[in-house]
């Protein structure tokens, strides 16, 4: 097993990832930007190092800078967590050559699966379903391009290959809107990743958007974990998750069997999740493969008991898996909401500054992942995200219940938050029923038709 893992991350993920090192005797090494040296990460880790300035591309960012702090901490491996560099292939491969364990799959399938189309290519040869589209990457010029569209049916929406945190996607409702959103989806996507490729897929009306979390090991074996619903987004990013999801038992196993089909077909190993779209018939669609630990996996580690943090730098450090996906249980029910900076009455515009205070919730069934304290500065630099609230219960019902108890007693002073968002989502009728797609904040709570 590794003697020192350095975190290339900030935030409520660094702070996780330190928390299952210390749990397994592993010393820690924070890095941080110059206006960061007062994160919690900082203070939790054994070790930090100052890698440049606030902006990203200098520090979190900042390859040559990150491996340096490595070789003169002595660190045997990187955990990325997730965002900045956690699905860059480049850098998997300079630590490798520098004899660095970069803690996430093989760097041949960050590559396979950093492509989306690529990904969904790969997908459909090994008889995973994909979302019907074009195989290849279209622009507004491709010849027959308007036939192609009609083939597919509309609406349709344009994705970026590179895509990621909901950038780069364009619905086109009918043929006039076509060219158009081509043309801004990849002026974003060229903004957002450098790279402007798109491509089509029909846009599936009112979906839920379920994924597997899966682990591997080096020997190619396993395992999937019982689903969690994303549904509940905004911009096509999350904001609500919870497992298990309203699906039948029988589609549960089904695409759970798939899942770990998907992982299989490009030798995953250590943690990753398949992410499916599912139509209201009960079909369903390979969407996109996460090759790194994602934002909501606690809800799986609440469902199941199991700690995937330290399960993957287990299996990084090349230790058998030891057990099956029927050995996973489901403990209960378990919802988490995305606290973030933001003010969730003004359109979600930014709320970055100093909290002033903070109440923190806890009680039964309740856990908190975060980095802020009273005093703390959330900075513009970064993204948004403050916290994650979970709670559990033994049925969806009360783990709502028990949801709006600990939003009521989260208090944050002197910056907005998505707390009264969750509010008055958890308050929401079609919400208690479980009546939940990826347009549910456009239809349900904003009225749109
Ligand atoms: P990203 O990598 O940017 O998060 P995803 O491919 O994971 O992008 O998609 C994010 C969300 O966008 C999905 O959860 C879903 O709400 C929506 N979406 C993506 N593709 C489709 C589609 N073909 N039909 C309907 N909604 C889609």
């Amino acid at each position: 097993m590794f003697n020192k893992i350095l975190i290339a991350n900030r935030g409520e993920i660094a702070v996780r990832i330190i928390r299952a090192c210390r749990e397994m005797g592993i010393r820690t090494v924070a890095v941080h930007s110059d206006i960061d040296a007062e994160c919690l990460h900082v203070k939790f880790a054994d070790e930090s190092v100052c890698i440049g300035p606030a902006q990203s591309s200098e520090s979190y960012l900042n390859i040559a800078n990150i491996i340096s702090a490595a070789e003169i901490t002595g660190a045997d491996a990187i955990h990325p967590g997730y965002g900045f560099l956690s699905e860059n292939t480049y850098f998997a491969d300079v630590c490798e050559s520098c004899n660095i364990k970069f803690i996430g799959p093989h760097k041949t399938t960050i590559q396979q699966m950093g492509d989306k189309s690529t990904a969904k290519k790969t997908m459909r040869k090994a008889g995973i379903p994909t979302i019907p589209g074009t195989e290849e990457c279209i622009t507004a010029e491709t010849p027959k391009l308007f036939k192609i569209a009609k083939k597919i049916g509309y609406p349709l929406i344009v994705k970026a290959s590179a895509g990621g945190g909901g950038k780069g996607m364009r619905i086109v409702p009918s043929e006039d809107a076509l060219k158009n959103a081509i043309i801004t989806a990849q002026t974003e996507a060229k903004a957002a990743f450098g790279n402007g490729d798109v491509y089509l897929e029909k846009y599936l009306e009112e979906p839920k958007h379920i994924e597997f979390q899966i682990l591997g090991d080096i020997k190619g074996n396993v395992v999937s974990y019982p689903e969690r619903d994303c549904s509940i987004q905004r911009r096509h990013q999350k904001l609500i998750e919870e497992s298990p999801s309203n699906i039948s038992p029988k589609l549960r196993k089904k695409m759970g069997h798939y899942a770990r089909l998907a992982a299989k077909a490009v030798d995953y190993f250590t943690a990753g999740t398949i992410e499916f779209l599912v139509d209201k018939k009960e079909n369903f669609y390979f969407m996109e493969m996460n090759t790194r630990i994602q934002v909501e996996h606690p809800v799986t580690e609440m469902v199941s008991g199991v700690d995937l943090v330290k399960e993957q730098i287990r299996l990084a450090g090349g230790e058998p898996l030891g057990y099956n996906y029927d050995d996973v249980v489901i403990k209960g029910h378990v919802i988490e909401c995305r606290i973030n900076a933001e003010d969730s009455e003004k359109d979600f515009i930014p709320s970055p500054g100093k909290i002033e205070s903070v109440i923190f919730p806890g009680g039964p069934g309740v856990r908190l992942d975060t980095h802020i304290y009273p005093g703390y500065t959330v900075p513009s630099a970064y993204d948004s995200l403050l916290a994650k609230l979970l709670v559990i219960d033994t049925k969806r019902e009360k783990a709502i219940a028990r949801m709006q108890r600990a939003l009521s007693e989260f208090e944050i002073t002197g910056i907005k938050t998505t707390i009264p968002f969750h509010k008055t989502t958890l308050a929401n009728d079609y919400f208690k029923k479980g009546e939940i797609y990826t347009n549910f904040i456009q239809k349900r709570l904003y009225g749109e038709k």
